[in-house]
């Protein structure tokens, strides 16, 4: 991590770190490290952000990676929590199938956009509400706490 971030401020750029995903049936894969290591790799990376390093990732998903309890399991169904995906975001194949989300795809029925309208043919279930899923974590992030997100994107991009 130290080279990855001191090559990125010599070239001017900022990084994104997402989590290795196990068990999708677009990525597939295992973890090779022990939960505390990689807890303890998102502490690090939060604490280099705060530093200023060139750390695009957001602070609220570099905590919640830092807490992750089980790196082997990439996303859970948890009743108390709910994902926005499908609501503010979704995924489309190349052949016009929709799914709620990319980690949906395997798991629910998808939604033919050539001949169904999303809205009242997608059956409204998530196999998931809890992720390490990049990029759609940092989605999640921001659903949860927009003025927030928006304020820290200023900061960063501004
Ligand atoms: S929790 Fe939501 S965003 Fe994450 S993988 Fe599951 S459906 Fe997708």
């Amino acid at each position: 991590m130290p080279f990855l971030l001191d090559q990125a401020e010599h070239l001017g750029i900022r990084m994104h770190f997402q989590p290795q995903c196990v068990d999708t049936e677009v990525v597939r894969g295992g973890v090779s490290a022990t939960n505390e290591l990689y807890r303890e790799f998102w502490r690090m990376l939060l604490a280099e952000k705060r530093k200023g390093r060139p750390v695009v990732s957001s602070t609220p998903y570099l905590e919640f990676l830092s807490e992750w309890e089980d790196f082997s399991i990439s996303a859970y169904h948890d009743p108390e929590t709910r994902c926005p995906a499908g609501h503010g975001y979704l995924y489309v194949d190349p052949q016009g199938k929709a799914w709620s989300c990319v980690y949906a795809k395997g798991r629910t029925t998808p939604v033919d956009l050539l001949a169904q309208d999303w809205r009242t043919t997608w059956d409204r279930q998530n196999p998931c509400t809890r992720c390490t899923v990049g990029p759609m974590l940092e989605f999640n992030m921001l659903f949860k706490r927009p003025l927030a997100a928006a304020l820290e994107g200023f900061r960063t991009y501004g």
